[in-house]
């Protein structure tokens, strides 16, 4: 598939400080695009980055037909571009359009529309460590009619921002058991605008009171743990990997199973399983050894230090070299071509 550049006579790249990278508001020179209409995507192009212009009646902007989805480039040891597991990611989005009722994305579209975006703004990739470069597809519902109903008109961008390491340090959580991000039946496991605007309050509330995240459970019971903020959480307990199954609710996040495989690669036993608070309370009063962390694409893997259980404090260890520590640098290893990509994750462009 041939997609059209146009490139920008004004390129940003000279000016930006790749040491001292704010996150946000500075993407590279390029986005991608392409519209769905009469029942299939045409225009793909790649142009200068820019503002676009959609009617007020545009349906996303009313009913929260938006999908996303959130990647990353490197740069490889040896100097070539590699974009991280972009199979896992079309499937994932195809999941969410399908549960927001919008158009699938056809493969060939979103590889050549990645390769495309990546291509042009490929200076972009800084080798920098811990440096990438964050690429967020999206298809919102632009079709200006209103009325609650499913749209028949769609636009596809990619935007591309660097990205330096998103969390630093660790963090202190709190299991949260008033409010719910997702339902069973409900949409937690499609990468769909609503599901963030809903957790905007309690996460509020959560740093209003010293935290930094909410460890979220799930809606029936508010006993089991569901995720950390905007990442999966996994606990290590006495060696054993254990994060919450996929039921619906969380994100198949894509980390997640990284993780995952590369602790069983390892030889490490994994259980995907419903964890209760209450489990992990036991196992800390045992004086079990436990390691709790979140894992995600901009994230990669953050340690919790400390998990606020109904007012009681618990304190996971977060060793240096410990099994977070091992995978995460495991992971980098892979995406940055400093080890064998065993799993065929990197695509070069
Ligand atoms: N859960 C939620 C709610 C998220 O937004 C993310 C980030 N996409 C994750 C988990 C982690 O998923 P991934 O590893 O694919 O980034």
């Amino acid at each position: 598939m041939n997609i059209p550049v146009t490139r920008t006579h004004n390129s940003r790249l000279a000016a930006y400080d790749f040491s001292n990278i704010q996150f946000g508001p500075n993407p590279t020179d390029h986005l991608f695009t392409a519209d769905y209409q009469d029942g299939e995507w045409q225009q793909a192009e790649v142009k200068p980055f820019g503002a676009f212009l959609i009617s007020p009646l545009a349906l996303c902007l009313h009913y929260g037909q938006t999908v996303f989805e959130g990647m990353k480039a490197f740069r490889l040891a040896d100097g070539r571009v590699s974009i991280f597991r972009r199979d896992k990611h079309l499937i994932r989005i195809n999941r969410s359009l399908e549960r927001m009722c919008m158009p699938a994305l056809p493969e060939e579209l979103f590889y050549a529309a990645l390769d495309a975006l990546v291509g042009t703004d490929a200076d972009w990739v800084s080798g920098l460590p811990g440096n990438a470069l964050y690429l967020r597809p999206m298809v919102i519902a632009i079709e200006a009619r209103l009325g609650v109903m499913e749209a028949r008109q769609y636009k596809f961008l990619i935007v591309a921002l660097p990205m330096a390491n998103y969390y630093e340090g660790t963090v202190n959580v709190k299991v949260e058991t008033e409010y719910t991000r997702a339902a069973k039946g409900g949409a937690g496991f499609a990468k769909c605008g609503g599901n963030y605007g809903g957790a905007f309050l309690p996460t509020r509330l959560a740093r209003a009171a010293g935290f930094d995240q909410v460890l979220w459970t799930d809606g029936e019971s508010h006993r089991y743990i569901e995720e950390s903020g905007t990442m999966n959480v996994m606990f290590a307990i006495n060696g054993t990997l254990i994060t919450p199954p996929l039921n619906g609710t969380i994100l198949d996040g894509v980390n997640r199973d990284s993780m995952l495989t590369l602790a069983r690669d390892r030889g490490m036993t994994t259980e995907e399983r419903p964890i209760s608070y209450q489990e992990l309370e036991t196992a800390f009063k045992n004086g079990d050894t436990i390691e709790a962390f979140g894992v995600g694409t901009a994230a990669v893997l953050t340690q919790i230090r400390e998990i606020d259980i109904l007012g009681q404090r618990y304190f996971p260890a977060t060793p240096p070299a410990g099994i977070a520590a091992t995978l995460r640098d495991e992971l980098n290893a892979i995406r940055t071509g400093r080890q064998p990509d065993r799993h065929g994750w990197n695509h070069v462009v």
